[in-house]
């Protein structure tokens, strides 16, 4: 299965947009033209919507979420960076790993199981991509997604 990996995510920026507001969703493509990956459209949502929605629930004061797509030819890059607590280097480690939550308390008030982002892995890995972290305690976060990019022609879209 194909799907249209730039439309989904300007599809889902709108609709955050809708939900929060409050929110600036800054939006920053480098690509032009359409990109696709082999990679069912329901799989992908879970995987933007599950980072998204955390930029947002563990965002404070600065309400912003950056959102950049850029494209090597062979491979999509997607990241996506917010200004909020952050992360220790400690949890770092472990924020894939079932459960895990950082600051049980803090984390319960906000709600949420901490299996979003151990989705967001497995999902990722098993299309033969990537999902990597930067984090600054107090300053913000940024999740990379990697993806290989297919031919349009060579699957039939959904
Ligand atoms: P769920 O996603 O199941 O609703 P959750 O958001 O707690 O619950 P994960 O998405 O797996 O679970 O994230 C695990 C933990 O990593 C979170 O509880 C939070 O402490 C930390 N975390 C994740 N994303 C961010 C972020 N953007 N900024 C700061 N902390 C984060
Ligand atoms: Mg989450």
């Amino acid at each position: 299965e194909r799907t249209n990996i730039i439309e989904l995510l300007k599809q889902l920026v709108t609709n955050f947009k809708m939900l929060y507001p409050d929110f600036q969703f800054i939006v920053d493509d480098d690509v032009k033209e359409d990109l696709f990956v082999n990679m069912y459209r329901n799989h992908l949502e879970q995987v933007f919507v599950n980072i998204l929605d955390n930029a947002v629930k563990y965002s404070m004061d600065r309400k912003e979420v950056h959102v950049s797509i850029s494209s090597s030819g062979e491979q999509v890059d997607i990241a996506i960076q917010d200004y909020g607590s952050g992360i220790s280097e400690e949890d770092l480690s472990k924020i894939f790993n079932r459960f895990y939550r950082v600051d049980k308390a803090r984390s319960r008030e906000k709600g949420g199981t901490g299996l979003g982002l151990p989705i967001v892995k497995e999902l990722i890995e098993s299309y033969g991509g990537q999902v990597h972290v930067n984090s600054q305690l107090d300053y913000g976060t940024i999740f990379r997604i990697q993806l290989p990019v297919i031919e349009p022609e060579s699957l039939p879209e959904t």
